[in-house]
């Protein structure tokens, strides 16, 4: 089975740019990849062999929502996969389970595939892996763990960013644990590189990356495809 690699640009890159980074990469997969992007909203388009997705989107079919987009203009640019409760949008927009829950609930009824994050931040970390678990299964509550469309990533907060991905210990004993409460694929997310994809990739409960900084280069993205594809 092959390992999805998804790619998240958050707010970089330009239209310009983007269009040139769809065309390298649609030359370059192969039939069985998995491959996922997340560009900012102004790339989202239709895509052939790749999936596009948003980051984010407002729980409404439309609206009075200055600066959101909703379930309309997501259904007219044939995008039907979102981000959900990644930790930037977690901490720096103060979106809370509540509302990620209410997001999550309002687009599985639109049958929308959802990558939902959750990930603690260092100081949970350091309180020891108890607390960790405690802190991602909040991070769980109201979401559909059974629902076929739900792809989950685990993102430690601490490793995103920051060059140091969390230990493939670290990475092995929480995806086990998330195993027990989501019987669905299970992403990693966490300065994910080309140097540390292999390894992270080959652990039993780890069924594909979600990378921000190293999808930045298109070229470097491809190349982490073909290590994934190398592996299945
Ligand atoms: C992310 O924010 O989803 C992420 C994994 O970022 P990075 O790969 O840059 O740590």
């Amino acid at each position: 089975m092959s390992k999805i690699i998804a790619g998240n640009f958050k707010s970089n890159l330009t239209r310009t740019k983007i269009q040139e980074y769809y065309q390298v990469l649609d030359s370059k997969i192969m039939p069985n990849d998995e491959v996922f992007l997340f560009p900012p909203f102004f790339a989202l388009q239709q895509s052939q062999k790749f999936q596009i997705g948003a980051q984010n989107a407002y729980p409404a079919n439309n609206g009075a929502f200055t600066g959101e987009i909703t379930l309309e203009a997501l259904k007219d640019l044939n995008i039907n996969t979102l981000l959900i409760g990644h930790s930037e949008r977690r901490t720096l927009l103060g979106e809370n389970q509540e509302f990620c829950a209410q997001k999550f609930n309002f687009f599985k009824a639109q049958d929308f595939s959802i990558f939902y994050c959750i990930g603690e931040n260092l100081e949970v970390r350091q309180k020891g892996f108890e607390m960790t678990k405690k802190f991602l299964a909040i991070q769980l509550q109201g979401i559909d763990t059974n629902y076929p469309n739900l792809i989950l990533a685990y993102e430690p907060i601490w490793a995103i960013g920051t060059g140091k991905s969390a230990s493939l210990e670290e990475i092995e004993e929480v995806h086990a644990f998330l195993k027990t409460l989501c019987p669905t694929k299970i992403l990693y997310g966490g300065s994910v590189q080309k140097n540390n994809l292999t390894e992270i990739l080959k652990l039993p409960n780890v069924d594909g990356a979600l990378i921000g900084s190293a999808s930045l280069d298109v070229n470097n993205f491809i190349d982490m495809i073909t290590l994934a594809r190398e592996l299945s």
